[in-house]
């Protein structure tokens, strides 16, 4: 039987409560816990995190939740407390039964219309099986309508927070299931491969590695932050640069990656065919579980 999932409430998100009471508490997870009214129902309106955690190791809790707050400050949510959210992970993930791969997500939405104050929880389950998508699958091309210049033309558009609007993504990740492949590659209206749906580009040229710079609207990937550093620690170059997706189809291998599937490698983008390295690929996925 798969565990139960764990959640913990967090009132204290941005400041303790002014009733008192503790700053987050475990909650039922199968009972009604959000109002109607909350604007991550009305409107979308929130931020949220993805934390992989393996073996009961959280991974890059810290750059996590930096970039909650990143994100929180771009969509003029008030100032988190981080270090009541990384102690409300911690609980989640202590109250879990013990699992390989657990899946802990981190929300904080505008919170109930009218009141001002957000609403954050910490929930944590079994992670899905990525297991086939860690040996390589097919991806589409899909163009973002956006150019690679969105965030000094268009700021609003909220490139690179990872807000809780995400209906977009799964609807591009639905377009590359009926195409026949596994993912999305995003394609800015200028031509560069941006990143996926929920993951950041990766590109091996011989021995350099390029990925997308922020500055083209993709969000900061934590997971590539993980491989650069190991990367360079080996002497090996890291660019970040924008790329055609002809680049990336003639690169000596392509990965997209994100802190809960980790390290996927493209087997074709658009049919055509780019070189998987197995055991580089399996590199990247014991780099980014921590288990390296
Ligand atoms: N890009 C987008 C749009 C994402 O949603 C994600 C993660 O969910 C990533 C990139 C990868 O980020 P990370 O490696 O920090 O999980």
């Amino acid at each position: 039987m798969t565990p139960e999932p764990v959640l913990v409430l967090v009132p204290g998100a941005s400041g303790a409560p002014q009733d008192g009471s503790a700053p987050f508490h475990i909650a039922e997870e199968g009972a009604p816990q959000l109002l109607v009214t909350d604007l991550a129902v009305t409107r979308g309106d929130g931020v949220f995190e993805t934390i992989g955690v393996f073996d009961g190791a959280p991974v890059n809790v810290g750059p996590h939740l930096a970039r909650l707050n990143r994100s929180a400050g771009l969509v003029d949510l008030p100032e988190l407390d981080l270090d009541t959210l990384s102690a409300a992970v911690d609980a989640a993930i202590d109250a879990h039964d013990p699992v390989p791969e657990l899946t802990v997500r981190v929300i904080v939405t505008r919170g109930i219309e009218g009141t001002g104050a957000p609403t954050a929880w910490v929930h944590a389950r079994v992670a899905a099986d990525w297991s086939r998508y860690r040996d390589g699958m097919k991806v589409v091309t899909l163009d973002r309508g956006l150019a690679s210049t969105v965030v000094d033309t268009s700021p609003w558009l909220l490139p690179g927070a990872k807000t809780l609007s995400y209906a977009v993504n799964m609807a591009a990740t639905r377009e590359a299931v009926r195409r026949g492949a596994e993912d999305v590659l995003f394609v800015s209206t200028d031509g560069y491969a941006l990143e996926g749906p929920t993951s950041t580009l990766l590109v091996r040229h011989g021995d350099v590695f390029t990925t997308t710079p922020v500055s083209a609207g993709v969000l900061p990937g934590t997971s590539v932050a993980t491989i650069f550093a190991a990367l360079e620690k080996e002497g090996l170059s890291t660019r970040e640069e924008l790329l055609r997706p002809a680049q990336v189809v003639e690169s000596d291998g392509a990965w997209l990656l994100s802190s809960s599937r980790l390290a996927a490698p493209l087997t074709h983008l658009d049919e055509q065919p780019i070189p998987v390295d197995a055991q580089l690929s399996r590199r990247f996925v014991d780099l980014l579980s921590g288990r390296a």
